[in-house]
C-alpha cells in the first residue's frame, strides 16, 4: 500500500458510503478514466469486466470467440459463461502474446466456413502489450470487435499509447496479485461512453430507471465496493513507482543471469513499455544443466516460491476439445518457462538471494547429474 490508500477508505467509513455508491467509486473513476483517456466503469473484478464486456460487444450462444491461449483461465472463461465456444490462438516468441500470423490464419479458416467469430479476445501478457497494430488490422478487415485483457498491464504502452485503449472494450484488474490492487476489483473501459454506461447499468441489477423495481433485462450484481474504491484512488497514486519497482526486478534479475547460459528472459518488445508484472525467464536444461521443474523445487527448498508459467487454455482438462489454432510455441513457453518473485515490495538484497539460488541450483544439480554419468 501507498501513504492515501487507508485514509481514502476511512472516509468511506466516517461519511457512512459503506456500499455500491459514493465519492470514491466516482472519484477513482474519474482518475482511472483521465489515467487512460476512455470513460471507465468500476466493477467487482475484471472477470466480472470480461464478462460484461463481450456480452456487451454481443457474445451470445452459439457464437465462437478467439483467445489467446496463453493466458490465466479468466480471459477464456467469460466465453462460456455466455454460452459461446472459445477458439485458441498460438503466441509468438517475440512478445509471448497473440500471433498475428496465426490469427490471420484462423480467421481464413473461419471466413471459409462463411461463420466469422464474434469477437476477439486479446491478452497483454505478465505486463506487455501484444503487438496490437496488426491484431487490430485483421479485426478491422473482418469487422470483429476486440476484447483487450489488460489485467496484467496497467501502465504499460504500446507506441507510446496506454496499455488496455486498443479494445473496443478493454478491462483491468485489481486483484490482490495485480501491480496495483483493490483487494479484488476491476474496471471496464471502452472510447464508446455508450457501452461503458450500459456496463455500470448491467452491473447494478438492470434497474429500469424509477423507484418501482422494474428489470427490462437480466442484469449482474458487478459493482466495487465504495471502500475498497478508496484502496484504488490511493493505489493510482503509487502506479508510477509501481511499475518502475517492477521493471527495476526485472532487470536486476537480467544483470544477475547475463551470460548464463540457459536461461533467457522474456523478450521486452521494442514497441513499448512493459510492467514487467512478473518477471519471468526461460529454462533451456540441455544448457542450463537443470530444467525447469527442478528448479522450481530447488527454489522451494531454499524458501523461494516460483510459479511455471500459465498453462495454455488448449491443454486445460476444462478446454480438451475446443479448438486451438497452432499451440506449441504456448506449450513450449509453459514447460520451460518460471515465474520469478515478483512483487513491487522486494527489496534489492531478497532479488540477489533468489539470483544466488538460481545460479547454485544450476551449480548443484549439474553436479549431480556428472555425479550420476
Ligand atoms: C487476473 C487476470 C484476470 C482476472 O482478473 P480478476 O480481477 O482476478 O477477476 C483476467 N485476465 C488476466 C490475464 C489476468 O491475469
Amino acid at each position: 500500500m501507498g501513504e492515501n490508500e487507508q485514509a481514502y477508505a476511512c472516509e468511506a467509513f466516517s461519511k457512512n458510503w459503506v456500499s455500491t455508491v459514493g465519492p470514491n467509486l466516482t472519484a477513482f473513476e474519474a482518475d482511472f478514466s483521465r489515467l487512460v483517456g476512455q470513460p471507465a466503469v468500476c466493477l467487482a473484478s475484471g472477470t466480472a469486466a470480461i464478462h460484461l464486456g463481450l456480452q456487451l460487444l454481443g457474445v451470445g450462444p452459439g457464437d465462437e470467440v478467439f483467445c489467446s491461449t496463453l493466458t490465466f483461465a479468466a480471459s477464456a472463461n467469460p466465453i462460456r459463461y455466455l454460452g459461446a465456444t472459445p477458439v485458441f490462438i498460438d503466441s509468438d516468441y517475440a512478445t509471448w502474446n497473440m500471433d498475428p500470423v496465426v490469427l490471420e490464419q484462423a480467421f481464413q479458416a473461419r471466413a471459409a466456413t462463411g461463420k466469422l467469430p464474434a469477437a476477439v479476445v486479446v491478452v497483454d501478457l505478465y505486463g506487455q502489450c501484444a503487438d496490437l497494430d496488426p491484431i487490430l488490422k485483421i479485426c478491422g478487415r473482418y469487422g470483429v470487435p476486440i476484447l483487450e485483457d489488460a489485467a496484467e498491464a496497467l501502465g504499460a504502452t504500446y507506441k507510446g499509447r496506454p496499455a488496455g485503449t486498443f479494445g473496443d472494450i478493454s478491462v483491468f484488474s485489481f486483484n490482490g496479485n495485480k501491480i496495483i490492487t483493490t483487494a479484488g476489483g476491476g474496471m471496464l473501459v471502452s472510447p464508446d461512453a455508450r457501452l461503458v454506461e450500459k456496463a455500470r447499468f448491467l452491473a447494478t441489477q438492470a434497474k429500469d430507471p424509477g423507484l418501482a423495481y422494474e428489470h427490462s433485462e437480466i442484469g449482474y450484481n458487478y459493482r466495487m465496493s465504495n471502500v475498497l474504491a478508496g484502496i484504488g484512488r490511493g493505489q493510482l497514486e503509487v502506479l508510477e513507482l509501481r511499475v518502475n519497482q517492477r521493471r527495476e526486478n526485472f532487470a536486476r534479475y537480467k544483470a544477475a543471469f547475463s551470460g548464463v547460459p540457459g536461461l533467457e528472459p522474456m523478450p521486452e518488445a521494442p514497441y513499448g513499455r512493459s510492467t514487467n508484472w512478473l518477471s519471468c525467464f526461460l529454462v533451456d536444461s540441455r544448457t542450463f544443466g537443470c530444467d525447469r521443474d527442478e528448479l522450481i523445487d530447488f527454489l522451494d527448498e531454499a524458501g523461494v516460491e516460483t510459479r511455471p508459467v500459465w498453462k495454455p487454455m488448449h491443454l486445460q482438462r476444462v478446454y480438451a476439445g475446443y479448438p486451438c489454432f497452432g499451440g506449441a510455441v504456448a506449450e513450449d513457453l509453459f514447460r520451460r518457462g518460471i515465474c520469478l518473485p515478483s512483487s513491487s515490495s522486494l527489496a534489492a538484497g531478497q532479488i540477489d538471494y533468489v539470483a544466488d539460488r538460481v545460479l547454485a541450483a544450476q551449480t548443484a544439480l549439474r553436479r549431480e547429474v556428472g555425479t550420476n554419468a
